[in-house]
């Protein structure tokens, strides 16, 4: 028996968070800890930055040890002696000067020199018998890893850097990382945490790469370069599966793209009810580089492009100018069809990576979206006139999130007109008559929702958010995300009663939340008055297909029913009695 043979097929069950299947080696990111170390060469002629960042990073230690001395009170300054024996051993041949070598010699990076240099000094000391001296080797791992923090910056492991086909293993990605990704290099994600409508099982559906999520312990239990399976419908991964299994889920990978290459090619095409009901379908972005993806898979304009991503990933703010860029590549790519282009929702699970050093206890009640613009206007208005002068190259809307009060929408107003009253005087070119939009998607909005009507010309109403607020389930909390139920009949309700009052005041209202990417979620916001559909660019041929076998009086009779019912499992029972058997078709 070969020894693969005897490797056994594990099997694990997540959180199905970005659909499809992908077969192919682990990658383990150990972003809490700096462990995972990639290895990568230097061009002769980058030896000397290298060099210079080993260095400077070494000086920040020092300094960084300096500093924490400088701040013991002085009654217990004598604990000061190890942390100076710390600042030494930093500069400690051993380490310093031989790191600094094997740069030079084995053109590495820092990191892979620094990682290799320490390996083999712990030998040394582990070797030697005296307990004193072993327990040095401690010392080494401490001045050694504050080394590798900095180099690595806050990141740690450079998702961007990976050079070779793999899956990420991690126990988290944040959105930074994310967003770095690199599609021709990342097959799927597997992570430890995370639900289906966290900010990273949004983005895996976005890029299209499968993704199972929250599985509790996968890196525990998988090594690099394990090879697995991911099925991001069913939220399986299969570890080191048989022969068998393997070619089993190659027959379903070739089924499913054939599958989804010829809903692709209806997509193009609008999407009418079979009595001729039409809606626009329309595509979420997070950045400029997925606007082809919505064009590729027929959608009608982009619903909803959620702009922190570019803050994210840096220890300052974009300027103006940054932001104006990448605002008007996507208007004009898009355009003449329209983009909802929506103001920063940061914080939340979406922290920056400079924030001001206060953890919130709570960070989805804390200070995020608009309630953080509201109080940083400086930051707020550098977003506002890039998205006017955006405006002026396509068809533009202006959407704002987190709104809970009246008041929120009239200072939002006021920063509005502050930021073309500056883009006036300053001469630039801006466009201010854009459609004002609010998310609906904290409770007390859809209670105010008559009187919020009166001040916004339409609603696009997130669903994620929705559902965590009233439900009180954290969108990124695996231990709850069974109760996280869009069919719960609070929701429906909630959004009847907020399709009823746009109907009544004449303002069109939107979903884009995940909600609206499920087929079988389609004939039931049909039935609940919804105007337009915005979803991850993969999931429109479907929900396109959904509409075309659907006629709207079937789905507003459906909604008459469901109203009356009282628990998720009734309403399910009943979509899928009148729908479930044009989904598995
Ligand atoms: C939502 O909450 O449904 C939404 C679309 O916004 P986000 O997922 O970015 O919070
Ligand atoms: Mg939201």
């Amino acid at each position: 028996m070969s020894e693969k043979e005897n490797i056994e097929e594990i099997r694990l069950n997540g959180i199905e968070a970005s659909p499809g299947i992908c077969i192919g080696k682990a990658y383990l990111v150990d972003k809490e800890g700096v462990d995972v170390v990639e290895k990568y060469f230097i061009d002769k002629k980058n030896l000397d930055n290298e060099l210079k960042r080993f260095k400077t990073a070494v000086k920040q230690a020092v300094n960084d040890l300096k500093q924490i001395i400088e701040n013991i009170p002085k009654d217990v300054r004598n604990y000061t002696g190890i942390i100076e024996t710390h600042v030494a051993l930093l500069r400690d041949r051993k380490l310093y000067d031989k790191t600094i070598e094997t740069i030079k010699t084995e053109r590495v990076n820092a990191e892979w020199a620094l990682k290799k240099v320490v390996a083999g000094i712990k030998v040394m000391f582990l070797s030697i018998n005296d307990p004193y001296l072993k327990e040095r080797s401690n010392d080494i791992s401490y001045v050694s890893d504050r080394i590798m923090k900095i180099l690595m910056g806050s990141e740690e492991v450079n998702i961007g850097k990976i050079d070779k086909r793999v899956i990420l293993v991690a126990k988290d990605l944040s959105p930074a990382d994310t967003s770095q990704i690199q599609l021709d290099k990342i097959m799927g994600f597997v992570t430890d945490r995370g639900g289906k409508t966290s900010h990273t099982g949004i983005i895996a559906r976005t890029l299209e790469i499968p993704a199972v999520l929250g599985l509790g312990n996968a890196t525990k239990i998988i090594h690099n370069d394990d090879t697995l399976i991911i099925d991001g419908s069913t939220g399986v991964v299969i570890v080191n599966p048989s022969e068998r299994t393997l070619n089993k889920y190659k027959e379903i990978e070739t089924r499913e793209e054939e599958h989804k290459a010829h809903l692709t090619l209806e997509s193009y095409f609008k999407a009418k009810t079979i009595d001729g009901f039409s809606l626009p379908v329309m595509g979420n972005i997070e950045l400029p580089e997925e606007v082809p993806s919505v064009l590729n898979h027929g959608g009608d304009g982009i619903g909803l492009y959620r702009t922190e991503f570019q803050y994210l990933t840096r220890s300052d703010f974009p300027s103006e100018e940054e932001l104006f860029d990448k605002y008007k590549t996507v208007v004009e790519s898009i355009a003449p069809k329209p983009v909802t282009i929506r103001t920063l929702d940061i914080n939340g699970d979406k922290a920056l990576v400079s924030s001001n050093g206060f953890d919130e206890p709570n960070p989805a009640l804390g200070l995020r979206a608009i309630r953080y613009c509201l109080e940083r206007p400086e930051i707020f208005i550098t977003q506002l006139k890039a998205i006017l002068r955006a405006a002026a190259f396509g068809n533009v809307r202006i959407l704002f999130p987190m709104i809970s009060s009246i008041d929120e929408i009239r200072e939002t107003k006021k920063y509005l007109n502050e930021a073309a009253d500056l883009l006036e005087k300053e001469g630039k070119a801006y466009n201010k008559n854009i459609p004002f939009g609010i998310m609906i998607e904290v409770p007390s909005t859809v209670i105010m929702a008559d009187a919020m009507a009166d001040e916004a010309d339409f609603f696009s109403i997130g669903t994620n958010d929705l559902i965590q607020y009233t439900l009180a389930i954290d969108r990124v909390n695996m231990g709850v995300a069974h109760l996280y139920q869009p069919f719960h009949p609070a929701i429906l309700r909630m959004i009847k009663h907020v399709t009823d009052v746009c109907k009544a005041k004449g303002i069109k209202v939107f979903v884009c939340g995940e909600m609206a990417g499920d087929p079988l979620n389609v004939p039931v916001l049909l039935g609940l008055g919804i105007d337009e559909l915005s979803m991850n660019s993969q999931s429109i041929p479907a929900v396109k297909n959904m509409i075309r076998s659907l006629k709207i009086e079937d789905t507003k009779k459906l909604m008459k029913e469901i109203l009356k019912q009282t628990t998720t499992n009734d309403v399910i029972k009943l979509v899928e009695a009148s729908f479930g058997n044009i989904i598995s078709k």
